[in-house]
Formats: C-alpha cells, structure tokens, sequence
C-alpha cells in the first residue's frame, strides 16, 4: 500500500522544503511525498508517518492517525516540548556520516584551542613575533559532556589524537581510553580536571541553563570551552562574566540562545569567544535521506516504528 508521507516545516524556506521534497521522491519511490502546504485535507486522516524539520505543531495534529515523525535533524527539543502530550513518537535523524562530521569539527576546534591558533591571529593582527610554549596532546585534558551518538563519536577520534579524555553523561560509558562520570559530583570533577571541555548534550528540562555562574566555577582557571550543543545549556551572561575575569580563557560557540546570534549581542565584540554560525555538523542532503529512506521502507514492510526519544527524559 502506498503511504502518504507529507514533508512538514516551519523553518525552512519554501525552496528548501521543494529540495527534499524532491530528493525523498527520488529515494522513496512507490509512495506519495508532499509538502504539507500541498496535502489535499481529505488526506489528513491517511498519514501515518510525517517527514519534519522544526514543523508548526498545529499542521502534526490536523494529521489525526499521524503515528510518528521523522526529524531530519538532531536536535529535537521543540518537537519533544510540542509533542510531549500526544502519541505521535519523535524519530531523531541518526545519520553517520553527521558522527563523522560532528567528531572532525570537534577535532578541528580542539585543535584551535590547543594550538593557540586563535592568539597567533591576534599576534599577527599586531605584528607580534612570539612562540607559545606546546603542550603535548597526553598533557591536555579534555572533557566531553554527553556521550550520545555525536559526543561518543567525538571522544573516540579525540583518544585516537593522544588526548587524555574524560567524558560526561547520565549513564557511565564503557569507552576504551575514557574515565567516564556521571552525576552531579561527577560534573563536578570533570570540571574540574579539564583543560578544555566540549558540550554535546541535548537541551532538556534537566540540560536548560544548568552551566551557570556556580557549576562553571569549577572548571580550572585558563581552560577552556566549546559550545556544539544548544546555547540555552550555558547562561550566557555568567559564561561573559566568567570570560571577561579570563577564568574562562577563550570559549568556541557554535549555538546560541536566539539564532542568528542578535547583532547588539555582548558576544560579538568579546575577544575570547571565537562565534560560528551552527554549522559543526549540518544535515547531508544525501546521507540523511537515505537513513530517512531506510526508516520508512522497514515501517511500510513491517510496521515497525524506529527507536524513537524518550519524551520523559526529553531526548
Ligand atoms: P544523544 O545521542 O541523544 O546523546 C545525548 C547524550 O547526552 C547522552 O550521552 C546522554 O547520556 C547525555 N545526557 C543527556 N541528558 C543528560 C543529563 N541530564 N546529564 C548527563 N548527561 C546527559 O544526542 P546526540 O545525537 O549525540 O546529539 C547531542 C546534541 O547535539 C543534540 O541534542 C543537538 O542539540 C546537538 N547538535 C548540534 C549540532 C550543531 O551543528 N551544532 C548538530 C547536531 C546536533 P546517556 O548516554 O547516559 O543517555
């Protein structure tokens, strides 16, 4: 039977939503893709399987038999907060081609940071000749929080440069090469032995703000932060306080609170943030809709729903 499979968003823009539009009738053949904006209304009740990026949770529910939705990214806090009170089960992209890109840019900002490439522009800014002393990467901590799919994969290839490397998450992890903590002592101490620390964590009740002023006291003087999760886990103004005392020596923000980052924003004109604009580990046109592919196909043989989030914990 063919499935009526509508690509809902309320972020992208309309030439966006026609690219996947048409790259899901290309993968996933034999049944009917739409943009939701084109779904005949006689239809609502047809769907059983929605293909979503940020969509408006008022269009999901019209869909009165929707029985779960495909993110096509990973981060999912919105859908979990819209749909936390429904059945509709949240699918989040698990895509590993986005691992492998999200471990490289985690590779590549270490790198930034331990190879001071950031003070080098500032000496040539100024015509200074200096060299800094090197630390050998055995002699660097470096701290994950969130050992998921993106964190684990981002700890793996940090071991493999010769980092000493700590990870963070609910459940201890069995990593070769990694002292896993948990809880809040173990923040505490993973804080607190490490030079730099990476936030790979999902936003949710328990994530939201929980880096402030008091739990980012404990990390080391001089070290050093890198932001890939979501910019609502930090408190922004207590990150600046702590970076303008230099407690914090310089911090890589790829997510903030409100994107794109408010141009009167403090941080723009802070000297030890170095901002990007979310790209660490953007969605793969190809390789994410091929996992896309691969869920709906299963789901229509089988009626099997992949393994979908757990809306108590929120990710
Ligand atoms: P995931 O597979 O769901 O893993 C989440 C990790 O966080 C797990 O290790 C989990 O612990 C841990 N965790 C969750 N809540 C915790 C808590 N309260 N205390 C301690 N640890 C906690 O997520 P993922 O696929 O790796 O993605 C992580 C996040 O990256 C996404 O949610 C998204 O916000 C962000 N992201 C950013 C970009 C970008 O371009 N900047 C791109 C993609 C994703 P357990 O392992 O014990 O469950």
């Amino acid at each position: 039977m063919k499935l009526i499979i509508p690509f809902v968003s309320s972020y992208l823009t309309n030439l966006e939503k026609k690219k996947w539009v048409t790259v899901f009738k290309k993968k996933i053949k034999g049944n009917t893709i739409v943009q939701f904006e084109k779904l005949k209304p006689q239809d609502y009740k047809k769907v059983k399987v929605a293909i979503v990026a940020n969509p408006n949770p008022k269009h999901l529910l019209k869909l009165q038999n929707l029985r779960w939705v495909q993110s096509i990214w990973v981060g999912i806090e919105d859908l979990v907060r819209n749909l936390r009170n429904t059945k509709i089960k949240i699918v989040k992209l698990k895509d590993p081609e986005m691992q492998r890109t999200m471990a490289e840019a985690v590779l590549a900002w270490v790198l930034y940071l331990h190879r001071k490439m950031y003070i080098y522009k500032s000496y040539q800014d100024k015509k200074i000749w200096k060299q800094e002393d090197y630390i050998e990467p055995r002699n660097l901590s470096v701290g994950v929080l969130g050992l998921g799919e993106l964190g684990g994969s981002a700890a793996k290839v940090l071991i493999r440069q010769g980092y000493k490397v700590f990870g963070w998450s609910r459940n201890l992890k069995k990593i070769s090469g990694l002292k896993s903590f948990s809880g809040n002592n173990g923040l505490k101490k993973i804080l607190k032995v490490s030079d730099i620390v990476i936030i790979l964590l999902p936003l949710t009740n328990k994530t939201y703000q929980f880096l402030n002023f008091k739990t980012l006291s404990n990390l080391k003087k001089g070290s050093m932060i890198i932001n890939f999760g979501r910019g609502r886990i930090i408190k922004s103004y207590d990150l600046l306080k702590l970076l303008r005392s230099k407690h914090i020596k310089h911090a890589v923000l790829d997510v903030f609170e409100k994107e794109p980052l408010p141009k009167d924003h403090p941080f723009w004109s802070s000297k030890n943030i170095t901002i990007l604009p979310h790209i660490s580990a953007l969605t793969n046109f190809e390789t994410a809709s091929d996992v896309v592919k691969k869920n709906i196909l299963v789901f229509k043989k089988s009626g099997k729903i992949p393994e979908s989030v757990n809306v108590k914990i929120g990710y």
